[in-house]
């Protein structure tokens, strides 16, 4: 093999090292990103939790005032009613206290009721709170884990951004130019070995006289097919 066809498979091999390093260090904040949003919606629900509990301890303190200004309403005509010698007055005002007894009766049960909810609801919030924490707890060990990974891929890509640039370097200033106009083309490998006389990166089937070119490394050959440049690796 030429030095300057070692150079090219070497350079391929770095760049294609280089764009999964660059994936990954591009991935993983994304992710990351995910884990936080999924926390977010756990927060989000605790808090909507949260506001119809204080929704229902309002309204239970309403019906608590409310029980307490009707029995006191209650008591006071029982007071009049006592003093009244008129007997059809005395059955009306009868049916008035009967009335707001029923009233707190009623208020009592819807009190009773919305305290249930209240109970119901700070169970589910206690539920959510222990979720909230443990996802806090686990996502802390993610973030960890994938903080490191990203800190080594970053390491990982910049020695092989290097590594690349010290093979461009090597190359002849044509060369060099023709093989990252082809890698800007074809988005991935520039450089491409041939599999039973095909070229692997677009299967064109190269003639046999190619073919023992290639394997003689005469010189460096472009796909018919591709333009990629075909090196020999051995089929
Ligand atoms: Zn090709």
């Amino acid at each position: 093999m030429s030095e300057e066809i070692r150079i090219l498979v070497e350079l391929s091999r770095a760049d294609l090292e280089c764009s999964r390093l660059s994936g990954r260090t591009e991935s993983i904040p994304r992710e990351l990103d995910k884990h936080e949003a999924e926390l977010m919606v756990h927060g989000r629900a605790l808090e909507v939790l949260e506001l119809h509990a204080e929704d229902l301890r309002r309204d239970r303190r309403g019906f608590e005032r409310e029980v307490e200004s009707t029995k006191t309403r209650r008591r006071e005509l029982e007071l009049q009613q006592s003093r009244i010698k008129n007997n059809a007055e005395f059955q009306a005002m009868s049916h008035e206290v009967e009335d707001l007894r029923r009233r707190v009766a009623e208020i009592e049960d819807q009190a009773l009721a919305s305290m249930q909810e209240e109970e119901q609801v700070q169970t589910e919030i206690r539920r959510l709170q222990d979720l909230c924490a443990q996802e806090e707890r686990r996502l802390g060990g993610v973030r960890e884990r994938l903080n490191e990974e990203l800190a080594s891929y970053r390491q990982d890509l910049e020695a092989s951004r290097q590594r690349r640039d010290g093979l461009v370097s090597q190359l002849d200033p044509q060369l060099r130019s023709r093989y990252e106009r082809i890698r800007r083309s074809k988005g991935d490998m520039a450089v491409v070995g041939i599999v039973q006389g095909s070229c692997t990166g677009c299967g064109y089937h190269l003639p046999a006289q190619r073919v023992l070119e290639l394997q003689r490394a005469e010189r460096i050959i472009a796909c018919e097919g591709c333009g990629r440049l075909l090196v020999w690796i051995g089929e």
